[in-house]
């Protein structure tokens, strides 16, 4: 596996290889009990997971910096980029409870650090407006939604960075979302996963104003009127 994370720069340690191994044992193992992922073949995990969720280094410097992952299930991008960058400051927020509890378990075997929080990201903006330095979200909602539920909570001059899957057709209806919350598109980074296991892209966003405090909106209005 170590060559995986060679193909990103990455020169793996033994401690960071093994935090890897527990974590897709104690996903496989979780996914029994509680669904997490609809993939558990074990290379298809370290590539659409675990290397996925890091080729978010592509978009930007994020390390020593306080960062939020907004609807990170089982963890990605959060937890592999903790394992990669054991400084960063990491809030992981999700609306299912059971995943949090598994994610709880999971930093503890880790040995690592994440604040861990159960709620919607509608309701935690509450006390957590303009507060981090970069917000990552992967597969949580189409980019103009996704936008709503992120941007409010990036710092201006700070990052939203959403990372997605092979439709393109997203960043349009985004834009005009992003820039009524404050942010504006910098890059869109298209890759290709290793063995020929997808294409991706990642939108960076930088923050260049405030978010006017009317958003986000309840979740309601935010799914049937997208901005
Ligand atoms: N980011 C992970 C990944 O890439 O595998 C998980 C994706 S999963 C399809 C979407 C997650 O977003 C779910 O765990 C769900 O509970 C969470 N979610 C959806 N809407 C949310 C919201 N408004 N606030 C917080 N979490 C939300």
């Amino acid at each position: 596996m170590r060559e995986l994370f060679r193909e990103l720069g990455f020169e793996i340690t033994d401690k960071q290889l093994n935090q890897f191994e527990t974590y897709f044992e104690l996903l496989v193992e979780w996914n029994e009990k509680i669904n997490l992922t609809a993939i558990t073949e074990k290379k298809e995990v370290y590539v659409k997971h675990f290397l996925d969720s890091l080729y978010a280094i592509k978009a930007i410097d994020f390390s020593n910096q306080k960062i939020c992952d907004i609807g990170s299930g089982a963890g990605f991008p959060g937890i592999p980029l903790k394992i990669m960058y054991p400084e960063l400051d990491l809030t992981i927020v999700d609306a299912l409870n059971k995943r949090i509890k598994f994610l709880d378990l999971l930093c503890d075997a880790l040995d690592i650090e994440s604040n861990n929080v159960h709620a919607r990201a509608e309701d935690y903006i509450k006390d957590n407006r303009e507060s981090f330095d970069v917000v990552f979200a992967r597969a949580v909602a189409r980019l103009n939604i996704l936008s709503e539920l992120c941007i409010p909570f990036v710092k201006v001059k700070g990052h939203f960075i959403a990372l997605k899957g092979s439709n393109k057709e997203e960043i349009k209806d985004g834009e005009k979302a992003i820039s009524t919350l404050g942010g504006e598109i910098k890059e869109i980074i298209t890759y290709a996963l290793p063995n020929d296991l997808g294409e991706r892209y990642i939108v960076k966003v930088e923050k260049v104003q405030k978010t006017k405090h009317k958003y986000p909106r309840v979740f309601g209005k935010i799914k049937k009127m997208p901005l």
